[in-house]
């Protein structure tokens, strides 16, 4: 298995590069947020209670994002690699994946940073607001929150990473053709010692 984390600030395009990577690579793609919402238009007990966290940027608690998480991957043991969107966004959420991934024999093959500058996020989630439907993309003060939960609780992870040799930085602000070109150049290198 090739699995990949796509890590970065909200608005810096992980959702898009997934995408890319899934009608490349038939990679399965596990984006704890589009659950969430998932959950969420469904109302469930679940979408209930990550709703109030979600609609204020904060994050939604680690035992319910990783429980929600485990069972997601549990449910498809056979996939030649999965792309982490949006998880882990804390370390105990970093650790929690590293022990799922042993328990599977195997292992995080890559961590990708689309690197952006807040104001650029700022800009491009309130423009995907106008259609995301989502209540996180149409108030700055929300956004800005979700930022600085990124950079407090969020980009330590990348240092973990990075230890282990695994962590890559891409300049987000590039065009989308742009970005999947450096991902693909760090996959393709990562791929042929792991494959
Ligand atoms: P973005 O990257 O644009 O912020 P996401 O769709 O990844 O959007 O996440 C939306 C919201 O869902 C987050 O602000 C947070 O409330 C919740 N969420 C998603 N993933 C996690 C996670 N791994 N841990 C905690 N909360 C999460």
């Amino acid at each position: 298995m090739y699995n990949i984390i796509l890590f970065g600030p909200p608005g810096s395009g992980k959702g898009t590069q997934a995408g890319l990577l899934v009608d490349k690579h038939n990679f399965l793609h596990i984006s704890t947020g589009d659950m969430f919402r998932e959950e969420l238009s469904r109302n469930t007990p679940l979408g209930k209670e990550a709703r109030s966290y979600m609609d204020a940027g904060h994050l939604v608690p680690d035992e319910v994002t990783i429980a929600m998480l485990r069972k997601r991957v549990d449910q498809h043991p056979d996939v030649p690699g999965i792309i982490f969107d949006g998880f882990p966004r804390t370390d105990p959420q970093a650790a929690e994946l590293n022990d799922l991934m042993r328990e599977r024999d195997s292992q995080i093959n890559a961590l990708i940073l689309l690197d952006v500058e807040v104001d650029t996020i700022v800009t491009r989630i309130l423009g995907r607001g106008a259609t995301s439907g989502r209540a996180d993309d149409l108030k700055e003060d929300v956004i800005r929150t979700r930022y600085e939960n990124f950079v407090n609780y969020t980009s330590p992870v990348y240092d973990f990473y990075d230890e282990l040799g695994l962590a890559h930085r891409v300049d987000g602000s590039l065009t989308p053709e742009e970005v999947s070109r450096e991902i693909d150049a760090i996959i393709g290198r990562e791929s042929k010692d792991s494959l």
